[in-house]
């Protein structure tokens, strides 16, 4: 997956690889100047553009996988800043917290049922409440295992539905959880102002937030291009996944544009 960028060194314009770390050190193709991309986006919402994109570009099979995928990957996130937010009422140490809770996640990192028995409790231990939201029918898991795993080619619309679940489902969450998904996000920094120590002088480095179907509020970032106004809430949620793929999708599409995934 390739996005532009310009060097700051000679302002070519030139493409590079989305990395899952966010951290992108690169040598110009053209001046082979060095610099450092940050980019200010959290995995979730990376595999929801890409299935978004997917879906606008008339993939709706390989959409399913993207949008599988990211919303296993914001229970991920949502129980990720329950952890450090409990840990941030506490005396304890967040550096050596963060390093716990990535050694923590190792025991429960490849096997998605664990992950998800985690999240249950992680929730109910917030708010009180058992996740209802929690249901193989809620979450869609017949229609993206017919399609991942036998190979059934869905239709765009039921694609669109699958989505618009979603992404009603993860809005609610990060709803949910407030200003304490900024403890993920300022781990995210964290590690971004680590690799910058360790540059040599004369690198210069550079901090991008790229439009994306969701608008998490970040430590360091700006509040522009976020919704002035709040969604209805007489909008169901296929209306609301059209409303933000008319108003944000197609932003996302133009930043790939005619490049291949
Ligand atoms: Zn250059």
């Amino acid at each position: 997956m390739r996005f532009p960028t310009r060097c700051p060194h000679c302002q070519t314009e030139h493409q590079t690889e989305y990395l899952d770390s966010g951290i992108h050190d690169l040598i110009c193709p053209a001046c082979r100047g060095r610099y450092v991309l940050f980019v200010r986006k959290h995995r979730f919402e990376m595999l929801f553009d890409l299935g978004t994109r997917a879906l606008m570009g008339g993939y709706a099979r390989e959409a399913v996988a993207n949008f599988a995928a990211s919303c296993e990957r914001c229970f991920e996130f949502y129980l990720r800043a329950v952890t450090l937010e409990r840990a941030a009422g506490s005396t304890l140490d967040l550096d050596t917290f963060g390093e716990e809770l990535d050694r923590t996640w190792k025991t429960v990192v490849s096997q998605s049922e664990r992950q998800l028995g985690a999240f249950a409790f992680a929730y109910l231990g917030r708010e009180g409440r058992a996740p209802d939201f929690l249901t193989p029918r809620a979450l869609g898991t017949d229609f993206r295992n017919r399609v991942i795993h036998r190979g059934e080619l869905p239709r765009e619309a039921e694609v669109e539905a699958y989505a618009a679940r979603l992404y009603a489902l993860m809005n609610r969450l990060l709803a949910e959880l407030g200003d304490a998904a900024l403890h993920v996000t300022l781990l995210q920094e964290r590690d971004y102002a680590r690799y910058r120590e360790t540059l040599p002088p004369g690198v210069p480095c550079r901090f991008e937030e790229h439009p994306g179907m969701f608008q998490l509020r970040r430590f360091g970032g700006t509040d522009k291009g976020r919704d002035a106004k709040a969604t209805p809430a007489a909008l169901n949620d296929a209306a609301v996944f059209q409303a933000a793929m008319q108003e944000r999708g197609q932003l996302v599409v133009e930043l790939f544009k005619g490049r291949r995934a």
